[in-house]
């Protein structure tokens, strides 16, 4: 089932989400959800909060080309537990803040533990784009956006181009 994303100002985007522990069926059924609602945006990633469900489940599939096969991940309760001391800069989006687009500096390559659709605990390496983007979701579990990186005045900027878009859904 699609879910609708929230658009950035939201106070849900601002918000530390929970911990979801050991999942059940309605954990499956929403991280199905939200890869269904990510692949159809299109997007890259989406975490919870972003549909209002305040768990700390996020789903990316950093695979660009469209012809590849499709590599969705699931990570449930996911934490950093090593950043590189080389960092990327990226020209970030997100789905919650559509068409707007900055450079965000982040370290290059990040490992992760997390637990999958299972119960069973997992941890990987990324780099390149995973790195980025798995760094990004993670942020929205902790209520924290890209823009967040940016300085004031381009912050301000977004926010008010959004608050705009979501006057013009609203009236839509
Ligand atoms: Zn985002």
């Amino acid at each position: 089932m699609l879910r609708t994303i929230l658009i950035h100002p939201d106070p849900r985007l601002k918000a530390r989400a929970d911990e979801v522990g050991a999942p059940d069926d309605e954990i499956r059924a929403l991280a199905d959800d939200m890869l269904e609602t990510m692949y159809d945006a299109p997007g890259i990633g989406l975490a919870a909060p972003q549909i209002g469900v305040m768990k700390r489940i996020l789903v990316m599939d950093c695979v660009k080309d469209e012809t590849a096969p499709r590599q969705p991940m699931v990570l449930i309760d996911p934490v950093i537990t090593g950043r590189s001391e080389e960092t990327n800069v990226y020209e970030e989006g997100c789905l919650s803040i559509p068409d707007q687009y900055a450079e965000v500096t982040r370290p290059r390559e990040v490992d992760v533990t997390w637990t999958d659709l299972d119960g069973n605990p997992q941890s990987q390496h990324f780099d390149g784009l995973w790195a980025t983007c798995v760094q990004h979701e993670i942020d929205h579990l902790d209520g924290k956006l890209f823009i967040d990186y940016l300085g004031p005045m381009k912050r301000q900027m977004i926010t008010r181009r959004m608050q705009k878009l979501k006057r013009e859904l609203a009236r839509a």
